[in-house]
């Protein structure tokens, strides 16, 4: 019997996973969940054996039930190989009182490498299982970090072509440079003249224009997208807090059974959501820790019940994080309205038209495993500092956002339960930031000269992803204002 999905907006709604994956969001807008979570029967023994991707296998199967062995099989084995710079994948790094979980060892060298690596492979063989024969185009806008990691996770995958658009004054150097240096035959990297509310707005347009998707089929084509409440972005996420209660398991530093709590640095609420399946697959986690910065709404909302995204958006150095609408929150609001799609559909349509909603008492009594804080910009350089000056252990903006709160959080509950940090991102992509919070005076401007500094610092290696930067050739240059976008992607797919 197959897993099927739902939407949360409408119960009709009702799909098998790779459906769900190629659909991306619900066409209500919802966004699809697991019709019942899945149980874990594996014993830590039988875990210990497998090395992260023989534990993706036993996570995804449960979840991606109408794929066969042979193809998750082969997806895992495509998306995590050697582009990582360790076969862990994610090595867990003790530190003080804390084990850090380091996601950041992809391509991109921030841990959305983990779900966008293995996207594109289940993506194309959901066209196979669903008899699409279009080639698959990914269209993306991006601030940053998703297009690079896309553009990576997608390059030279056969089925499929990517093109993305940024904003051509705004992004950071290093970003910049990073994408248009991008290899890979099917890739299309764009700036435009606009902001990235432009560049969203654009291919949101593109997306809803039927003329243009009817053309589109007639030259062989299909639009898709690798946003962040896919499916197939999700529950990759599940694997890396199994692999490290797994890890903690075989180190004997917890017995079989012994809680964990995690602290997850939160933007979109998909990572901190993955932890939360894995907790009601059977791992056991105890709490929850939803790190913020100052753009608090989700430490607000844990403490009251209401969502309010009313405020102003602050630009802090762990911009990753700076969101006020967190997307995959809607999928926990479905949950704990015991699955009722016309209550979360309210609560959604109050957040479009209010910007806020307040979800019930018996809905709160329901969160309880979650813990919300928030570190401020003072704050948060003050963790990498004291991490530094202590442990000798150096951590990028975002992860000192949840060393920060999870230190308030034992001061404040002496809670003694072993505790995993989730580690987004290298130091090595904010060096800048990082170096400034390590107290380091006369910093270069040069972003390689900064990362040979750190390296001198941190006593680690330079990764790859940096280095390359260097010599990496400019491979894409095209430049087009706000209303060329549609003309240009026709352009590139050579389509009339
Ligand atoms: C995207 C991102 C986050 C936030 O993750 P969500 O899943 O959106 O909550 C945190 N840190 C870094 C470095 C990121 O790139």
């Amino acid at each position: 019997m197959n897993l099927m999905y739902r939407s949360t907006r409408d119960s009709n709604q009702r799909v098998t996973a790779s459906q769900a994956i190629l659909q991306g969001l619900s066409s209500d807008g919802g966004l699809f969940v697991p019709e019942s979570i899945p149980v874990f029967t594996k014993t830590m023994k039988e875990l210990a054996g497998l090395d992260y991707r023989g534990l993706a296998y036993e996570v995804m199967k449960l979840f991606l039930t109408d794929y066969t062995q042979d193809e998750l099989m082969d997806c895992i084995n495509k998306a995590y190989d050697d582009k990582f710079d360790t076969p862990e994948i994610a090595p867990l790094k003790e530190a003080g009182q804390a084990y850090y979980l380091e996601l950041f060892h992809g391509a991109t060298i921030a841990f959305k490498d983990m779900a966008l690596s293995i996207l594109p492979h289940l993506l194309t063989k959901a066209a196979q299982k669903n008899n699409v024969q279009e080639e698959i185009v990914i269209l993306t806008a991006t601030s940053g970090d998703t297009g690079k990691a896309a553009l990576s996770g997608f390059a030279d995958v056969k089925g499929t072509k990517i093109i993305v658009f940024y904003p051509k004054d705004g992004v950071s150097v290093v970003q910049e440079k990073q994408m248009v240096t991008q290899k890979g035959d099917n890739t299309s990297v764009i700036a435009i003249r606009g902001n990235f509310d432009d560049a969203q707005t654009g291919v949101k347009e593109m997306f809803n224009n039927r003329e243009l998707a009817a053309r589109l089929k007639n030259s062989g084509y299909l639009f898709s997208s690798a946003n962040s409440i896919n499916i197939g972005r999700l529950i990759p996420q599940i694997v890396y807090y199994v692999y490290s209660y797994v890890c903690l398991y075989k180190k004997k530093l917890i017995s079989e059974g012994e809680k964990i709590n995690v602290v997850v640095p939160t933007g979109n609420f998909g990572n901190i959501l993955a932890a939360y399946y894995a907790k009601e697959l059977g791992i056991p986690i105890g709490k929850l820790i939803c790190a913020s910065n100052e753009n608090k709404v989700l430490f607000d909302f844990f403490q009251t019940g209401r969502y309010d995204r009313n405020r102003d958006f602050i630009l802090t150095e762990s911009p990753s994080m700076d969101i006020l609408v967190s997307s995959n929150l809607e999928r926990l609001i479905y949950h704990i309205a015991d699955q009722d799609s016309e209550k979360t559909n309210q609560f959604m349509k109050a957040l479009a038209s209010n910007g806020t909603y307040e979800i019930t008492e018996s809905m709160k009594a329901k969160l309880s495993d979650f813990v919300g804080g928030w570190a401020s910009e003072a704050e948060t350089r003050e963790a990498i500092y004291k991490e530094y000056q202590q442990n000798g252990y150096v951590i990028d903006t975002h992860t000192a956002v949840a060393a920060s709160v999870y230190s308030g959080y034992s001061k404040n509950t002496q809670d003694s339960t072993p505790a995993v940090i989730v580690s987004t991102a290298s130091p090595y992509k904010f060096a800048d930031s990082v170096l400034g919070a390590l107290k380091i005076e006369s910093i270069p401007t040069d972003d390689y000269e900064q990362a040979k500094l750190l390296q001198k610092v941190s006593d680690t290696k330079i990764p790859k992803a940096v280095e390359e930067l260097r010599t990496a050739p400019v491979l894409h240059n095209r430049v087009c204002a706000i209303h060329e976008m549609q003309s240009v992607v026709e352009d590139i797919l050579k389509i009339i």
